[in-house]
C-alpha cells in the first residue's frame, strides 16, 4: 500500500491554461500550424504558464506544435506541460488503453514530440474499463519515481476510480469537464477534490466555443468538426443555448462591463477551480485574457447566473458524447 498523498508535489501554474485540442486539428475541422505556433507563443507572452495537450490531439500534431513553439521560444522551463496517456488510435478510431505497456510507450513518444526530457504533469486521459485502475496507477508511479514525470493527474475519473488509483500512486491533479453549461462534477468530483485538497483543471471552459459569444444560429462547421454532432449544437437545443449566451452576455455587460467569454472564465475560477483550460487557435482569440483578471463574481451574481440558466435551458445535455469507447475484447487480446 503506497501513500495516498496528493501534496508531496506542488503544481504551480497559471489559473488560465491553454488547451490544445483544437490546435491538433482532428475533430476540429483541421488546423493552421503557423497560427498554432503563434498562439502557443502568444499564450506564454500573455502570462499563461500551463499548456494542456495530449498525444491523441491530432494524433501527435498538438504535442509536436507545443514542442516546436516552446523550443523556438526558449520557453520550456517557464511552462508547465500537462500531457496525457491512455488513449490509442488505429485506422482513425480512438479507444481507451490504460495498459502499462501503452503508458510506457506513450511517454517516450510524448517526450520526443514535446522536445523535452520530463513532463510536468502526466494525466491518464480516460479510465480504461478493461484494465484495473491499480495497474495503470502502478505504471504511472514508476514514471513518477524515475522523475520522467513530475506530477500525476487523472482525467474523467469518478471519485471511486480516483480512490483506487490513490491506493497505489499519488494523484496531484484532477481534470474534468466544467463550464457554465456542464456542471455534472459539482455532485461528485468537486466535493471529493475539496475534501482531499486536490487541484482541479476544468476542461471545455468555453463549452467548445459556445460561450465565446461568436456563435450565431447560422454558424456552420466544416470538415470533421465535432460540433456538427455535438448535441448542444443541434437545432432546438442550440437555440436554447444561444439564448442563454445572449442573456449571460447582457448580464456581464450590465453588471461588470464584460463579455460573456470573460464571465464564463471568471465564473469557473470563482467556483474554486485551480485552472480553466481555454482552447484557442489564434493569438487574437486569447486577446480578451486581460478581461478575466481583477474582478470577482460574488454569491448574488452567481445566483443570478443560475437563474438565467434554469429559466432558459429547459433541456440541458452534458458532454458525454465525447467519451471514447473501450477496446473490444478482440483488440485486448491482441
Ligand atoms: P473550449 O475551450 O471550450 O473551446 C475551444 C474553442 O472555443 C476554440 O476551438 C474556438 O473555436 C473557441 N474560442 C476560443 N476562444 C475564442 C474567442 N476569443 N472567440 C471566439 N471563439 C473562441 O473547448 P476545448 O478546446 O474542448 O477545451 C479546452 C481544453 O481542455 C482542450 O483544448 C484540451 O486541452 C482540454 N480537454 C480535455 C479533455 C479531456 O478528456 N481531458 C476533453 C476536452 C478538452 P473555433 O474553433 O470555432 O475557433
Amino acid at each position: 500500500m503506497r501513500p495516498k498523498g496528493g501534496s508531496e508535489t506542488v503544481v504551480i501554474s497559471s489559473r488560465i491554461g491553454l488547451g490544445t485540442w483544437s490546435i491538433g486539428g482532428l475533430m476540429w475541422g483541421g488546423t493552421d500550424r503557423a497560427d498554432a505556433v503563434k498562439t502557443i507563443r502568444a499564450a506564454v507572452e500573455r502570462g499563461i504558464t500551463l499548456i494542456d495537450t495530449a498525444p491523441v490531439y491530432g494524433f501527435g500534431t498538438a504535442e509536436e506544435l507545443v514542442g516546436r513553439a516552446l523550443a523556438e521560444h526558449g520557453a520550456r522551463e517557464h511552462v508547465v506541460i500537462a500531457t496525457k496517456a491512455g488513449l490509442r488510435w488505429r485506422a482513425g478510431s480512438v479507444y481507451r488503453d490504460g495498459s502499462p505497456a501503452r503508458i510506457r510507450a506513450e511517454v517516450e513518444d510524448s517526450l520526443r514530440r514535446l522536445r523535452t526530457d520530463y513532463i510536468d504533469i502526466y494525466q491518464v486521459h480516460w479510465p480504461d474499463p478493461r484494465v484495473p485502475v491499480e495497474k495503470t496507477a502502478a505504471a504511472m508511479y514508476t514514471l513518477y519515481e524515475r522523475g520522467t514525470i513530475r506530477a500525476i493527474g487523472v482525467s474523467n475519473f469518478s471519485p471511486l476510480e480516483i480512490e483506487r488509483f490513490r491506493s497505489v500512486a499519488p494523484v496531484h491533479v484532477l481534470q474534468s469537464p466544467y463550464n457554465l453549461f456542464e456542471r455534472g462534477i459539482e455532485h461528485d468530483v468537486l466535493p471529493y477534490a475539496e475534501r482531499h485538497g486536490l487541484p482541479v483543471f476544468a476542461y471545455g471552459a468555453l463549452c467548445r466555443g459556445l460561450l465565446s459569444g461568436r456563435m450565431r444560429p447560422d454558424t456552420k462547421f466544416t470538415g470533421d468538426d465535432l460540433r456538427q454532432s455535438d448535441p448542444k449544437f443541434q437545432p432546438r437545443r442550440y437555440g436554447q443555448y444561444l439564448r442563454a449566451v445572449a442573456a449571460l452576455d447582457r448580464f456581464a455587460h450590465e453588471a461588470y462591463g464584460k463579455t460573456v467569454l470573460a464571465l464564463a472564465l471568471r465564473w469557473i475560477l470563482d467556483q474554486g477551480i485551480s485552472s480553466a483550460l481555454w482552447g484557442a487557435r489564434t493569438p487574437e482569440q486569447l486577446a480578451p485574457i486581460g478581461d478575466i483578471v481583477g474582478w470577482r463574481l460574488g454569491p448574488e451574481a452567481r445566483k443570478t447566473i443560475d437563474g438565467i440558466l434554469k429559466d432558459i435551458i429547459t433541456d440541458p445535455v452534458g458532454p458525454e458524447f465525447m467519451a471514447p469507447p473501450a477496446r473490444d475484447r478482440q483488440k485486448v487480446a491482441s
